[in-house]
């Protein structure tokens, strides 16, 4: 079978007059189509319905990536010399017009056996045209190709089904028209990317960084200072306006470092920690950008401590204890480090290196880390360690990074004064936890499979009045546990078990179900997503119950466990 696809402004066409043994009835006249896909189609002699199958799968494809839904089958002889029968040829094509229907595409058919007159117009864009050949043999070779890319394949479509659960959950869109990359977080993503920011906003706190802020761009001065211009400028968003070039920030350190550089720091004040959950932008390759995994706009949770030498393994030592918490408590799977020394060109002093490599070490083994050395990996400017760790699906994701740095602060001129007021470098520490806000939110979105623990979950609690009649109790219900800071909504429109049903969809934690036996003795039900039912339960009960789960960050899913059991509190 081949086909020739265009994607056409319009087309109009009208049948003029029989041709050959078998040809439809149809209603004479022109007809017409707007912003529709083309197929013109030759059948031939060995296509069977398979085939027929496997030309419309590619078919539809290619048109929902185009965002198309109406298709015209048009019977075309003129691109083959091996054609099937009339009978046989229009069995297919009919076959294929009703396979279009079942995968929801709206289908027009041009009549077969006839002679027409067509016009139509093309669009000029790069996928507007396309031609497709498809046989039993294709099929055949595609099928052992397909057999040995399997594995591949797997991980692929997996790559993608966090973009798909951003869309059906309404956390998050991609659109073209804003650009490749730059993902837009719905309200309920939005909520997501708070409960990450606020969890190491907390290990922050207990580490001693100071959270800053800096703008998105800064003049082109200081990144040649920092020497992000000649090494990393392909990345970099430059532009000039009024004779000034300024770069949309790849990197949040140099801003760091000017707050360090803003005042004297004695020995005595050392470590000085700053942290940011700053947006850095960076020109990635669009074959590179995969949904939330590569992106070009990036939250990371960056922080910068300045360290002396002696310092190094302390400070080390506690961030990799916070950043086994961090990972233990939000992907529960192995964890596992490495460590990049010293490669063949670096700067700064050998023996420097070399403590701070030990200090490293040491660090890993008081934290209990299995590691792997990777010999000479390091950066020119300092040792470094990355921290895996391992999903659902088996997969290692690089999430945390601690950077040593020597290069930075002699570039920006840091200093500290020493005991004796003699003056010495602070060395530079750059690290993050959970890397990309981004990326680890699709991470967490394949790793828990569209339904993530409560204390992510945009919506905790979905209450659920069984009638208008008891819409003001369930509304006091909402508002008693969002006042008490529990992500909960009313939901009134439609029946009970549309409701239901679409809060399964929503992947909201819980259902509060209340009707005329809950409202008369104060209490209420409580749903879980399999169908398990805790009825008379009172509203401090449920409430204390979800808070605690939400506090402790447990990776409960919305389960009614046995700690929940009706006491039989009153709601008031
Ligand atoms: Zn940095």
């Amino acid at each position: 079978m081949k086909a020739l696809q265009l994607h056409v402004d319009y087309i109009e066409y009208e049948p003029l007059r029989r041709e050959g043994a078998v040809s439809e009835e149809v209603q004479p006249g022109p007809k017409s189509l707007r912003d529709a896909i083309v197929l013109f189609t030759s059948i031939e002699e060995k296509d069977d319905e398979e085939v027929a199958e496997e030309l419309l799968r590619e078919v539809a494809d290619s048109m929902g990536r185009l965002g198309v839904d109406t298709l015209l089958i048009y019977p075309y002889a003129h691109l083959s010399n091996t054609l099937a029968p009339p009978m046989k040829a229009l069995h297919l094509v009919r076959h294929m017009e009703r396979r279009a229907q079942e995968v929801g595409l709206k289908v027009y058919r041009a009549p077969f056996g006839w002679n027409k007159r067509f016009s139509l117009s093309v669009k000029g864009h790069p996928l507007a045209e396309q031609f497709r050949v498809v046989s039993q043999e294709t099929l055949k070779s595609r099928g052992t190709v397909e057999a040995r890319a399997t594995q591949v394949a797997v991980v692929e479509e997996r790559e993608t089904q966090h973009v798909q659960m951003g869309r059906e959950l309404d956390l998050f869109s991609i659109h073209t028209v804003l650009g490749s990359g730059l993902p837009i977080f719905h309200a309920r993503g939005r909520i997501i990317r708070d409960e990450l920011i606020k969890l190491i906003r907390e290990v922050n706190a207990r580490l001693g960084f100071e959270e800053v802020w800096t703008p998105h761009l800064f003049k082109s001065d200081i990144w040649y200072q920092t020497g992000h211009y000649e090494h990393y400028r392909d990345r970099m968003f430059i532009f000039t306006v009024r004779g000034d070039e300024y770069v949309v920030k790849p990197m949040n350190c140099p801003g760091h470092a000017m707050i360090y550089a803003s005042r004297p720091r004695s020995y005595r004040d050392l470590p000085v920690m700053f942290s940011e959950f700053g947006t850095v932008y960076r020109n990635e390759q669009p074959g590179e950008l995969t949904g939330l995994f590569r992106v070009r706009s990036i939250t990371q949770d960056d922080g910068h401590a300045f360290v002396r030498p002696d310092q190094i393994e302390e400070v080390i030592v506690r961030i990799l204890n916070e950043v086994i918490w961090v990972l233990r408590l939000t992907v529960p799977g192995r964890i596992s480090a490495t460590l990049s020394t010293r490669p063949q060109s670096f700067i700064g002093d050998p023996a420097k290196w070399d403590e701070a490599t030990e200090a490293l070490k040491k660090a890993l083994r008081e934290s209990g880390m299995d590691y792997e050395l990777k010999e000479g990996e390091g950066a020119f400017y300092g040792p470094k360690i990355d921290v895996d760790v391992e999903d659902s699906l088996g997969r290692r994701w690089q999430c945390s990074t601690v950077q040593l740095d020597f290069f930075l602060p002699e570039r920006l001129d840091l200093k500290y004064v020493e005991r004796d007021g003699s003056q010495s470098r602070p060395i530079m520490i750059h690290r993050a936890i959970l890397g990309s806000i981004e990326r680890f939110m699709g991470i967490l979105l394949e790793h828990y499979n569209w339904r993530l623990p409560l204390w992510l979950s945009p919506t905790q609690v979905v209450v659920l009045p069984v009638s208008e009649k008891n819409r003001e109790y369930a509304s006091k219900l909402k508002e008693r546990l969002c006042s008490e800071g529990i992500r909960a909504e009313l939901w009134v429109e439609g029946t009970l078990e549309k409701r239901i049903r679409a809060a399964h969809q929503l992947r909201a934690s819980f259902m509060a179900i209340v009707g005329d036996e809950e409202e008369s003795s104060g209490t209420v039900t409580l749903r879980d997503y399999k169908g398990r039912v805790v009825r008379g339960l009172g509203g401090t009960q449920l409430s204390g119950w979800l808070l605690d789960q939400i506090r402790r960050r447990t990776n409960n899913r919305g389960e009614i466990d046995d700690t929940l059991s009706p006491a039989g509190g009153v709601l008031r």
